[in-house]
């Protein structure tokens, strides 16, 4: 299995538009932060997981010629505003994308967009194939997920598990019966929003805090990152062994 960042910035994206900070004027690659977003790819699966603003990009940057599926974590726009360019795989492929959604987010989606699920005379909409996900183990390909139910300041949020990997974004409390779940893993994605704490998000403190005394994975990767980090090098040393920032365009090989 192997795991790509294809986003791992907070909503606004690093930069963030008319900020002259330190980071958002940065010179380093790793300071530069598409919303979030993670390529899986499992034997011959490509699965997708959130479909932000920056999806398009995403895409193009990785060569995707179709994918398995696009999982999405929750409803707010900056992990399902892309959804619309889906289209782009319908028109070449002529065939729906196949998409699963948590139930707690379908109303945002469908609000969001109509025409998916009722295209009416929109002969040219996106067409997908919509998985509605109630919390059982569901597969994408060949590829078997666990819903990771969090809370998101009130707010609920689905990680995923699958095999020795989980990918958490956009927590801010996670139950003992989801902690339960993740016992065992070896590598694990959690959101870790900025410095100071923030009532929606995990603070790099309190994101640190559940790794080593309660989830204790091999190796971590943080995403969801704010400009309020700080620098990416900055931040990164004073992270303790077997934790880093992820960055756009890492991409890491599972064992
Ligand atoms: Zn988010
Ligand atoms: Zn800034
Ligand atoms: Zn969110």
């Amino acid at each position: 299995m192997k795991i790509s960042f294809l986003g791992t910035g907070t909503s606004t994206g690093v930069p963030v538009i008319s900020c002259t900070c330190e980071v958002c004027t940065s010179a380093d690659p790793r300071d530069q932060r598409l919303r979030s977003s993670l390529l899986l790819e499992n034997a011959d699966d490509k699965i997708i997981i959130d479909c932000g603003p920056d999806f398009r990009q995403q895409m193009i940057s990785i060569n995707m010629d179709f994918p398995t599926g696009i999982i999405i974590t929750h409803g707010h726009r900056d992990h399902i505003a892309g959804l619309d360019d889906i289209r782009g795989f319908n028109f070449i492929h002529r065939k729906p994308v196949e998409i699963f959604i948590p139930q707690h987010s379908l109303h945002a989606i469908q609000t969001e967009f109509p025409y998916i699920f009722n295209p009416g005379n929109y002969k040219r909409a996106p067409s997908a194939n919509i998985h509605t996900l109630k919390g059982e183990n569901f597969t994408v390909g060949s590829t078997t997920f666990t819903p990771l139910p969090c809370l998101h300041n009130l707010e609920e949020v689905w990680g995923y598990k699958t095999g020795n990997f989980a990918y958490i974004t956009d927590a801010s409390s996670i139950s003992e019966e989801t902690i339960d779940l993740l016992s065992g893993i070896d590598y694990l994605v959690l959101n870790a929003l900025r410095i100071k704490p923030h009532p929606s998000h995990f603070s790099l403190e309190q994101a640190i805090d559940l790794v080593l005394r309660v989830i204790k994975p091999g190796k971590v990767w943080f995403t969801h990152i704010s400009h309020f980090m700080g620098l990416h090098a900055d931040a990164s040393e004073f992270l303790p062994e077997g934790i880093s920032l992820a960055y756009d365009g890492l991409s890491v090989e599972l064992s």
